[in-house]
């Protein structure tokens, strides 16, 4: 349309003065334009010729179609809307005569095949359009649908496992964040399904162990009210419930101890040279290993800063001594030796006792295991001894292991990494 615009323009440009008459006879001799509509304006805008009233000589009235006045500034013009099936393209070109603005020329066409069309067009899109507002539609109820009874799935293991049935688990189906939620939840499960297994055991085990001291008391007790005795079997006797109940003393400080262990945080660790508590634990224990005729033998480097719990390291150095003195042989040694391999403090009890048997000696660590049941009862043992060891060993990032000859003795190594000051602050 501009380029037909500019042809009647470059025709007009040619007449010098613009009026009706010379404008009428050019546009006449462009022969046909194929357009629905031209208007010719002067340099204000003023129509002086219009195809729709081709003969209607003036006066003249002002056209100020947004197209015509872009033109006006010179500027070629086009632009087209479509409305009621049929297209309307509009066009407008300045005229322009010996450099100066002079009219302009105006051409609306409008189409109404071109208007078919689009209106095909239209009704196409319209149709795609609602095809794929429907399949997503459906697709979105569709997964809906999965999520929620995917989700539905997961709620109701949750309410299975409140119940307490811990072994439930839930089975998701597909690659999504709900598979990973139903995975995680799986996981959970079954942690606490072994942790809630281990407390069952323990408290059974527990009441098995003070089930023992509590029966002989029991049966003491009985044969004192029942039976005539003289007054030394009263004192035997009496003596006996003494050492029951002292066994059950020890025994619940202990399981007070490993419950602490389990539930405090893991408070105040302190970087601390681990010589000065094992001698600690020596002279402790000396009184004890001088009764059961056992010399002690202590090897201390001084180059072994750990951070750890005081007390823990304390509490390990000495049940493992203890048992050094416990399991050992009249005459026997305990050596206790603190030294640093490379990046590690490592503490050995080495004992020259009755060892353990090899069966046994993946056990020691249970809680209540007793490996000669009726001596660990005669030295006042329960078996909790070792397992409170290992559980304050690994709460301080540490490791344990043994190593035993039957008859030959023992050998406890924990090892904790360095807490080299300098390093660490560097
Ligand atoms: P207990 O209170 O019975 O000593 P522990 O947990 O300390 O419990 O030890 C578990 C078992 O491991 C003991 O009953 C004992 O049979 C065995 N045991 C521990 N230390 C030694 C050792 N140094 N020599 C031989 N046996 C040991």
């Amino acid at each position: 349309m501009i380029e037909r615009c500019h042809l009647a323009a470059a025709e007009i440009s040619e007449l010098g003065v613009l009026s009706h008459s010379t404008v009428k006879s050019a546009v006449s001799q462009l022969g046909p334009l194929k357009v629905t509509r031209l208007i010719v304006t002067d340099h204000n805008g003023l129509a002086i010729y219009d195809s729709a009233t081709p003969n209607t000589p003036p006066p003249y009235s002002y056209v100020l179609f947004p197209e015509i006045v872009q033109a006006l500034q010179i500027n070629n013009a086009f632009s087209y809307t479509y409305h009621d099936g049929a297209m309307e393209s509009r066009a407008a070109t300045p005229v322009i005569s010996f450099g100066a603005l002079n009219g302009c020329v105006y051409m609306m066409e409008y189409d109404t095949t071109q208007g078919a069309l689009m209106q095909s067009l239209q009704n196409n899109i319209l149709a795609i359009t609602l095809v794929l507002e429907s399949v997503v539609i459906l697709f979105s109820l569709a997964f809906a649908k999965g999520f929620d009874r995917r989700m539905r799935q997961i709620m109701d293991s949750i309410r299975i496992f409140r119940d307490g049935d811990y072994t439930h688990r839930v089975k998701i189906s597909g690659r999504d964040e709900l598979t990973f939620l139903g995975d995680e939840f799986n996981e959970l499960t079954e942690r606490l399904q072994k942790s809630e297994n281990k407390r069952r055991q323990f408290v059974s085990d527990a009441s098995h162990e003070l089930k023992t001291p509590l029966a002989s008391i029991k049966l003491l007790t009985d044969s004192i009210l029942q039976n005539d005795m003289d007054i030394g079997t009263i004192r035997e006797f009496v003596g006996d419930i003494g050492s029951e109940a002292d066994r059950l003393n020890r025994m619940s400080q202990k399981l007070l101890s490993l419950s602490r262990i389990e539930t405090q945080a893991d408070g105040d660790c302190e970087i601390i040279y681990m010589g000065p508590t094992v001698e600690r634990v020596a002279r402790m224990l000396s009184a004890i290993a001088k009764e059961c005729n056992i010399s002690m033998e202590l090897d201390l480097k001084d180059d072994c800063p750990i951070l750890i719990l005081e007390d823990d390291l304390y509490q390990i150095t000495f049940n493992l001594a203890e048992n050094g003195i416990k399991y050992n042989i009249p005459g026997g040694k305990l050596t206790i030796s603190v030294h640093r391999s490379e990046d590690n403090a490592i503490l050995t009890v080495s004992d020259t006792g009755m060892g353990i048997p090899e069966d046994a000696i993946n056990h020691v660590f249970e809680r209540f295991y007793r490996v000669d049941k009726a001596r660990s009862r005669k030295t006042g043992g329960s078996g909790l001894g070792l397992s409170i060891v290992r559980s304050m060993v690994e709460r301080n990032r540490g490791t344990i292991s043994v190593s035993s000859v039957p008859e030959q003795g023992s050998t406890f190594t924990v090892v904790f990494p360095i807490f080299d000051t300098e390093e660490e602050s560097s």
